[in-house]
């Protein structure tokens, strides 16, 4: 589902991205660790063409990424994306920050965007808030319609880039619970997280990069029990 190829990425002369080839197959859910700064936003970014890339190719379902224009704008639907700030539109409501996208990008007729909002809402959990405004919501409930949001244009995959790193204690299970939940629907998900339980619980797969490579690429059970390299024990000795 998410392929890439030999990627590299460079600010400057910095090189944030090190050749780095994976395979995300559909319905798997990978989460990214590292330490700050080794890359891991970045790789986001980059799927989601934020950010040029380069060398290297990088594919959603079988479509190189394309640079530019309409083609972009489709690609960029397929690939929802959840940060760690939440950026809903301050002065529309809960329903109309999901129905937002389809409506403008997909030319949803807005009673169908509407209903399938409310759908969305319910299944993170928030219908009862639909008609509220953000400010009027917790960090965890604003993430939720956030992850609402990114579900309303139908993506193919998630990419969640520290969906939790910004909340209050107390409100991480609730945003984790619906990522849990999303991933036992079957859908394709990155996500970049600090959250050690979610990783070990809902991850398929654990890719570790460092130094913008990708040091460590296992199961989570392999990964927390016997990791190889020396900077993936030192990664987990300082986090665990
Ligand atoms: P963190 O865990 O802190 O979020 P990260 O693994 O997500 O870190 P990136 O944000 O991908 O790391 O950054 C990788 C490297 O690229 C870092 O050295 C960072 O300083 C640098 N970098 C990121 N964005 C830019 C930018 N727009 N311009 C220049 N350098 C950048
Ligand atoms: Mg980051």
């Amino acid at each position: 589902m998410i392929k890439a190829s030999a990627v590299n990425k460079y600010f400057g002369d910095l090189h944030v991205l090190r050749e780095i080839t994976l395979e995300v197959p559909r319905g798997q859910v990978v989460v990214v660790l590292g330490p700050s700064g080794s890359g891991k936003s970045t790789l986001c970014r980059a799927i989601n063409r934020l950010e040029p890339i380069n060398s290297g190719e990088i594919a959603v379902d079988g479509v190189p990424l394309p640079a530019e224009g309409k083609a972009l704008a489709a690609l960029r639907a397929d690939v929802g994306m959840v940060f760690q700030s939440f950026n809903l539109f301050a002065h529309k409501t809960i329903v109309e920050n999901v129905m937002l996208a389809p409506v403008k990008v997909r030319k949803t007729p807005q009673a169908e965007a509407r209903k399938t909002a409310m759908e969305l809402l319910e299944r993170v959990g928030i219908a009862n808030q639909a008609d509220k405004y953000p400010a009027q919501l917790s960090g965890g409930q604003q993430q939720r319609v956030a992850i609402a949001r990114a579900l309303a244009m139908r993506p193919k995959v998630m990419l969640f880039d520290e969906p939790t790193s910004a909340l209050d204690p107390e409100m991480v299970q609730e945003v984790l619970d619906v990522m849990t939940g999303l991933a036992k629907d079957g859908m394709t998900m990155l996500v970049v997280t600090h959250e050690m339980g979610f990783a070990r619980r809902a991850a398929d797969r654990v890719i570790f990069m460092a130094d913008g490579e990708i040091v460590e690429d296992t199961t989570p059970e392999e990964f927390f029990t016997a990791p190889k390299s020396e900077r993936a024990k030192d990664f987990l000795g300082k986090i665990l």
